[in-house]
């Protein structure tokens, strides 16, 4: 593969989120399903993220992007306002109450891709309306793999459509409320079997401090949560867990088990670091250095 990094396409939420949990509050902090992601991506792949901000969206957020080397051509600046998303965590840290999803200019938004992300090879489709996920994969002329996140709200809104981005991908990632409310089983397994048989060749459920499982028709890998002193704001752990995952596969250039599992392994990893604090803070000073320790760590964890 040579020292070329692989680049991942990326769509998703770029947000303004507030988010309050029983430790502190956040006012309208950079957040957003394709920004976790590729603020977390960025250690294995380069990353082009597809989005639309408002007017209103700081400067010092777009430089931000731009200083982790987040190549932004496709993230575009509408008149309108940033899509707001505001949350609310009891000390069930695993799911916030949704007080208010605000599409702003997510509601019209209709991406038209650059030719060179056109001719991607590696795309994920975060945690956003499936309609503009399906339209970017789409637009990418020959993927080798594409893998999509979504979450209760499009579920309950646009199931359909979301069903028919499942015939397209290779693998899928939710969390295990939603792999129940989108197959209507209750049992995990039941679950999977359903969600495998409408299309995804690999299904990640996320089960936040309870770690993730991991379904394909020839395997499943199950794996803890990296154990933690303090969860200070868990927003964002999926779509960072996404970002290790996808850009270990990208740079890997596969999809057999033993470089899954690794991928699973790295996606919990900087999981675990983003939740140490608020909005991308501790993504943005986070080291490489820091992601081997704490996966050597995992390995420590997990041996018997
Ligand atoms: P998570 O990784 O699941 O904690 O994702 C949290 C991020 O998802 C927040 O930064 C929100 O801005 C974003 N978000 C919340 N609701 C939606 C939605 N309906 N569509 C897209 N992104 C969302």
């Amino acid at each position: 593969m040579g020292n070329k990094k692989q680049k991942v396409l990326a769509v998703g939420s770029v947000a303004l989120d507030t988010v309050k949990t029983p430790f502190g509050k956040a006012e309208r902090a950079l957040g957003g399903s394709a920004t976790f992601f590729s603020a977390s991506a960025r250690f294995f792949s380069d990353v082009s993220v597809v989005a639309v901000v408002g007017e209103d969206f700081p400067q010092k957020h777009l430089q931000l992007l731009k200083n982790l080397k987040i190549d932004t051509r496709d993230l575009k600046v509408a008149s309108g306002k940033t899509f707001h998303w505001e949350g609310l965590y009891s000390y069930d840290l695993n799911n916030p109450k949704t007080l208010k999803t605000e599409l702003n200019v997510f509601e019209h938004f209709k991406p038209v891709l650059s030719d060179e992300n056109r001719s991607q090879r590696f795309v994920f489709l975060a945690n956003i309306d499936p309609e503009i996920q399906l339209t970017v994969l789409k637009q990418v002329r020959n993927p080798l793999f594409s893998a999509c996140d979504t979450m209760n709200f499009w579920i309950g809104t646009k199931k359909k459509a979301l069903l028919s981005l499942l015939k397209n991908v290779d693998i899928f990632l939710c969390n295990d409320g939603e792999a129940r409310q989108l197959s209507g089983e209750y049992g995990l397994l039941q679950a999977a079997k359903w969600i495998l048989s409408r299309g995804p060749k690999l299904l990640v459920i996320k089960k936040g401090e309870h770690g993730v499982t991991c379904f394909s028709k020839k395997f499943t890998f199950v794996a803890p949560a990296y154990p933690l002193e303090q969860v200070f704001d868990p927003t964002g752990a999926g779509d960072s867990f996404a970002g290790g995952f996808i850009s270990y596969l990208t740079r890997s250039h596969n999809l057999d088990e033993a470089t899954v599992r690794k991928a699973v392994i790295y996606g919990s990893v900087l999981a675990s670091y983003n939740v140490e604090s608020f909005s991308l803070n501790r993504l943005v000073s986070l080291k490489p250095s820091e992601i081997d320790s704490r996966y050597e760590h995992f390995k420590e964890l997990t041996k018997f």
